[in-house]
């Protein structure tokens, strides 16, 4: 039976193999990102720009770690093709809400693979004619990387495994882990082919 019960913050889910980054690791890292992002953007009202849903945890607590005055858009956006691969074609399912023109963005990313998303997105915003934009993500996996992405603000570096937990989810399921864990390759061969 599948346990996401946890009695202490550190329990670990049955489908997760190894935990990479443990919950309190991550609250100290992002305090971290929020306070560089603050003293950063002090007085620049940036609006931060993030990508459902996996980005969803991150932002939230990266922006309670900031004080100063922002904003928040959302997008959503879908990669064609197989659903742990990214084929660097991506189609926008839910856009900006505002325009961004003369704005200085802050792309909230939650982990940057082979980067083909988030290059198509970049190239998406820049042509809105923002005042600038920075890239923040949570975890960088760097191994796969086919699109050179500039990151400015780095949570932490990966090898390459596919994980979940805060905010990630594989097939939708374990985004609710309060950590970041390796799933077990058991699960891999039980999942649907469609993701
Ligand atoms: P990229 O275009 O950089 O290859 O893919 C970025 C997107 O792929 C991420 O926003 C995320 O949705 C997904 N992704 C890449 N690596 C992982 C991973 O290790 N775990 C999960 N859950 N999603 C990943």
């Amino acid at each position: 039976m599948n346990s996401t019960h946890a009695t202490t913050r550190s329990t670990i889910h049955d489908d997760v193999e190894e935990i990479l980054v443990t919950g309190d690791q991550i609250a100290e890292r992002v305090a971290q990102l929020g306070a560089q992002l603050e003293a950063d953007y002090a007085g620049r009202d940036p609006v931060l720009v993030s990508v459902l849903k996996g980005s969803i945890i991150f932002l939230a607590d990266l922006i309670r770690a900031m004080q100063s005055t922002l904003s928040l858009d959302l997008m959503e956006v879908s990669s064609y093709g197989a659903s742990t691969e990214s084929s660097g074609q991506v189609r926008i399912l839910k856009d900006l809400s505002r325009p961004i023109e003369g704005r200085d963005v802050i792309v909230v990313e939650d982990i940057i693979d082979t980067g083909l998303t988030l290059n198509y997105l970049l190239k998406y915003l820049h042509d809105k004619g923002p005042a600038s934009i920075r890239v923040v993500c949570l975890l960088d996996k760097p191994a796969r990387r086919l699109a050179e992405i500039p990151i400015d603000y780095r949570g932490f570096t990966i090898p390459d495994r596919f994980v979940v937990g805060y905010g990630l989810d594989y097939d939708e399921r374990y985004r609710n882990l309060p950590y970041i864990g390796v799933l077990k390759p058991s699960v891999y061969g039980a999942a649907s082919p469609e993701g």
